[in-house]
């Protein structure tokens, strides 16, 4: 590629964790003439996700099998992480770039308005019998992540894509009060979806989701995304995703909440027979818990 087309080549931003739904994205994204720029967000000290090294390890070969796929078009740029200061000075992968978080009060003040709004009325369902928080649970409330990509997010000039999975997308049209302020934008490649100011009812909502970009606006559930891998000849990508929060012995645990979902979504090859066997016992002691 030559170097004047790289420059006159348009920059999309795009959360990338290696799971399943942005992976699929970064796919769809990788067949137009643009620049992208993923960006793994991974917040404070405290937040960081169990599954980061698997999830960055994902992202690294799912990027360099995509840089070889004869159908991309895009230049894929190296991973961008965003993360705390503390948390940075361990990184030094020479594959990835790295960036400070910004802090941001307005941000962290909305979104825990709006994560007590939607926790106080269902303390009763989130609530296991042993008192903690039955993560299973978890498309009833608001994800600390999204926090962290707001954070980012406003930072930035132009919107960033995020994906909001289909079990998140009434949690979100509720925080910003109703689906009237999204709108359609064609950038020129493909159409994407953002939040206008003046229709969007909730404030707080505004500030945590109004510089994200959508690449939908009725999520497709798992079967129709399996089905659009397989339509752009991407299985073998779709088989290095990483979707498990708390691996045991490097595989998906099968236990977790991310991996009860993915179970429960028909993704159900990517368990080895132990994992199987905490699935279908996490199942049981859930129902009795209800
Ligand atoms: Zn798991």
């Amino acid at each position: 590629m030559a170097l004047n087309e790289l420059k006159t080549m348009e920059t999309y931003e795009i959360f990338w964790t290696g799971g399943f739904d942005s992976t699929l994205r970064v796919v769809q994204l990788s067949r137009y003439p643009i620049c992208i720029q993923p960006v793994y967000c991974t917040g404070v000290a405290s937040d960081i996700r169990k599954s980061e090294f698997y999830e960055l390890r994902a992202i690294k070969q799912i990027t360099e099998l995509l840089r070889k796929k004869p159908e991309t078009k895009a230049k894929i740029l190296p991973l961008k992480i965003v993360s705390s200061s503390e948390v940075l000075k361990e990184k030094q992968d020479s594959d990835f770039i790295y960036e400070e978080l910004p802090h941001n009060h307005q941000v962290a003040q909305a979104f825990r308005r709006i994560y007590i709004s939607m926790m106080t009325p269902r303390r009763k369902q989130l609530a296991t019998g042993r008192g903690v928080l039955n993560a299973v649970n978890v498309d009833l409330y608001i994800d600390s992540q999204y926090q962290w990509l707001a954070a980012y997010s406003n930072s930035r000039k132009k919107p960033v894509e995020v994906g909001i999975t289909a079990r998140y997308v009434n949690k979100f049209l509720d925080a910003i009060g109703g689906g009237n302020a999204v709108e359609e934008i064609n950038n020129g490649y493909f159409k994407q979806y953002v939040i206008n100011k003046e229709k969007c009812k909730s404030e707080d909502g505004y500030t945590i989701f109004g510089n994200f970009a959508f690449s939908f606006y009725n999520a497709p559930l798992k079967p129709e995304l399996i089905k659009e891998y397989k339509r752009l000849n991407c299985e073998d990508i779709m088989d290095l995703t990483w979707f498990c929060y708390d691996p045991i012995d490097g595989k998906p645990c099968g236990q977790c909440w991310t991996c009860v979902h993915t179970y429960r979504d028909g993704i159900t090859n990517r368990f080895t027979p132990e994992a199987l066997e905490r699935y279908h016992k996490r199942e049981k002691e859930l129902s009795n818990q209800q």
